[in-house]
């Protein structure tokens, strides 16, 4: 759990290798540690001079399947390694990423977990500074809402629905201050239609997706053994806590979404991080 008034990073580097979802490549990721304030950042080690990626909301490019950042070279999925790191409540890294896309481990966060818990962590001289809101925040897309509550810490409700097969809508609550994101969220895997897949394969895409990194979803229901009764809602706000770490700050509110995506988590941090400029900074350095 991330609570805790000082920012933490790792205590020594650690190594992560595996597979790119959608490039279906060898590749990996070094975690390292950064010193205070400095947040989360990738570095392209693959390529002249390994170029800096900042993991901020000014840096994203594209959510459509996933977050890829950086306006000139480019890292992609970054959002479990992210998700994973707020929810294990590490501030500042570095990552080093041999190439385009971090290594998907299994379809969840559960690669870096092991990778950060491995690392250890420490904490450092230098307060978290929390964003607090002072009033509800909210961004809706058709029939898909994500709403942020004013609330003492963070806590995301999360309804996730399959279209067009009989599968049930999930529901999932995570509660920061009572939930272990490593055991409850972080082994949820991502999810997708068998359709979809085939789709974006005859696109040069999720090439490395397969049984073994995703829950899939046939006409008749789920092709492989669901992990939790609810998954699917639970890799919903594993997404979530992700994308809202785009923020760079810790965010204490109650996030409470209907069939939202990447694009409206982000949407919904961008419009986080506008309430704040336009307030002077409401909830700016407010420990409570
Ligand atoms: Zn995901």
């Amino acid at each position: 759990m991330s609570a805790g008034v000082r920012q933490r990073t790792i205590a020594r580097p650690v190594e992560i290798a595996g597979t790119g979802l959608h490039t279906g490549a060898r590749t990996a990721a070094r975690l390292r540690p950064a010193a205070p304030d400095e947040g989360i950042r990738f570095h392209r080690a693959d390529l002249p001079d390994a170029p800096a990626v900042r993991a901020g909301l000014d840096d994203v490019v594209a959510t459509a399947r996933g977050v890829v950042l950086g306006r000139g070279a480019r890292v992609a999925t970054v959002e479990h390694l992210l998700s994973a790191t707020r929810g294990l409540g590490v501030d500042n890294l570095v990552v080093e990423v041999d190439g385009e896309e971090l290594p998907c481990g299994d379809g969840s966060a559960v690669v870096f977990v092991d990778a950060l818990r491995t690392a250890g962590l420490v904490e450092q001289d230098a307060a978290r500074r929390p964003i607090v809101l002072d009033a509800p925040v909210w961004v809706s897309s058709g029939s898909s809402i994500i709403v942020a509550l004013p609330a003492p810490r963070l806590r995301v409700t999360y309804v996730a629905t399959a279209d067009g097969v009989a599968i049930a809508p999930q529901i999932a609550e995570y509660r920061e201050e009572v939930d272990d994101y490593a055991r409850e969220v972080a082994p949820a895997r991502t999810w997708g239609y068998v359709a979809e897949v085939d789709a974006l394969r005859a696109q040069g895409l999720a090439r490395g997706a397969s049984y073994a990194t995703a829950l899939v979803i046939g006409p008749e229901g789920f092709v492989n053994e669901p992990r939790f009764p609810n998954e699917m809602a639970r890799h919903k706000i594993l997404d979530a806590i992700g994308d809202l770490a785009l923020l760079g700050r810790p965010l204490w509110a109650h996030v409470v979404a209907v069939r939202a995506g990447h694009t409206l988590h982000v949407a919904l941090a961008a419009e986080i991080a506008r309430a704040l400029a336009t307030t002077g900074g409401a909830g700016d350095g407010g420990l409570r």
